[in-house]
């Protein structure tokens, strides 16, 4: 369901607005929601529709919702903010400026965007091995998503996958589904992954767990045929022959094009948040898994929580501002 930006047409499109909203995953639409309702005239800019959830299943811990495809999240989402006439727009922000006392953004496709405020909402992106060959054969044999690909490896003798999280339990347990036969390499002893999924992916009777493990290749010739393999622990190496090398190894921040702003980010660069949300840079909220708080826990009900915060502190804000032009007002909301 993966809802990716396109081709690119040149915009060149000005929009003025009281937030402008980074990100299209569950931290941007709970900010999008909540501005909305606080009368902002908010606008939402996504590399993707869904972020994370892209690369979900079902959803099952969202409050009011027993089980539910994350793509319908996603989709009612979008349907219940757009209800209230928010902008969402399929680009992706490549630069954010001061212009005033507000700030400017530039899209891909040359949209600008000024804006009061902003909350970056952008989530994290997907960590590559680094390994040869993984490059070369994306779409060939490597995926970064086992719920978009798996299907395309039914009856397939053997594929790989990469990690020690939720997305690479889920992984595997799908493809154990379609492939014969299942690797789950592992770097590590244990698995960070939540137990319940652990324990589901233990039940499998066609997944062999492989820790202490590194892919150091991957190989093929016009698609994967087969990894290299290292045991950190005796240094033993082997090649396993697969098709298919699902690398799930997780996310990470990137908040580079914003960094000219001055932004705090902790050591791993996520960025800091105190109060509502609020970052070192005045006017500009973080909300998701791209802030400091609450690492180690996060889901779509803490982003969607987050969000709703941020657009909270950005209406303080933009208030305050207001209190700040009227004459005689000490600015103090
Ligand atoms: C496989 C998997 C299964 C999961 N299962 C669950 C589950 O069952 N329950 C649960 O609660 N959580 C689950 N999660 C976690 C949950 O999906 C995340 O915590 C949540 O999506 C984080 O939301 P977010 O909005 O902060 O960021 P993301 O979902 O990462 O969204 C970030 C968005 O920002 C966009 N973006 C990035 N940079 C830019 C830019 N420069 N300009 C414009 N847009 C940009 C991206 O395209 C994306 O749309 C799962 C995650 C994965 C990977």
């Amino acid at each position: 369901m993966s809802l990716r930006l396109g081709a690119l047409k040149r915009a060149e499109e000005k929009i003025s607005s009281d937030v402008l909203i980074l990100g299209g995953g569950p931290a941007a639409f709970g900010a999008a929601l909540y501005s909305a309702r606080y009368r902002l005239n908010a606008v939402v800019v996504a590399e993707s529709i869904g972020g994370q959830l892209n690369n979900a299943g079902e959803i099952e811990n969202y409050l009011g919702f027993e089980r539910i495809q994350a793509s319908e999240l996603v989709g009612r989402f979008k349907k219940h903010v757009e209800s209230y006439g928010v902008k969402v727009l399929q680009d992706r922000v490549i630069e954010v400026k001061r212009e005033g006392e507000g700030f400017i953004a530039t899209t891909r496709r040359g949209t600008k965007i000024d804006a009061k405020a902003v909350i970056v909402a952008i989530g994290l992106k997907r960590r590559v091995l680094g390994v040869p060959g993984e490059r070369e054969f994306v779409g060939r044999g490597v995926s970064y998503c086992s719920i978009c690909d798996a299907a395309f490896f039914k009856d397939a003798e053997a594929v790989a996958v990469v990690g020690g999280g939720d997305s690479a339990m889920e992984g595997a347990s799908l493809l154990s589904n379609f492939a014969k036969k299942v690797y789950l390499i592992h770097r590590r002893g244990e698995f960070r992954a939540q137990p319940i999924l652990v324990e589901e992916v233990k039940s499998k009777g066609n997944v062999e767990i492989v820790l202490d493990t590194v892919v150091t290749e991957i190989m093929g010739t016009k698609s994967v045929e087969g990894i290299k393999v290292r045991n950190l622990k005796t240094g033993e190496e082997r090649e396993l022959r697969v098709s298919g090398v699902f690398i799930e190894i997780g996310f990470e921040p990137d908040t580079q094009f914003i960094k000219s702003l001055g932004l705090e980010t902790d050591d791993y660069g996520f960025i800091k948040v105190h109060g509502y949300m609020e970052t070192n840079v005045k006017g500009m909220f973080a909300a998701g898994d791209i802030t400091d708080l609450w690492r180690g826990f996060r889901q779509v009900v803490t982003s969607v929580a987050q969000g709703a915060v941020a657009a909270h502190g950005a209406y303080r804000y933009i208030e305050g501002m207001k209190l700040k032009k009227t004459p005689g007002s000490t600015g103090q909301s």
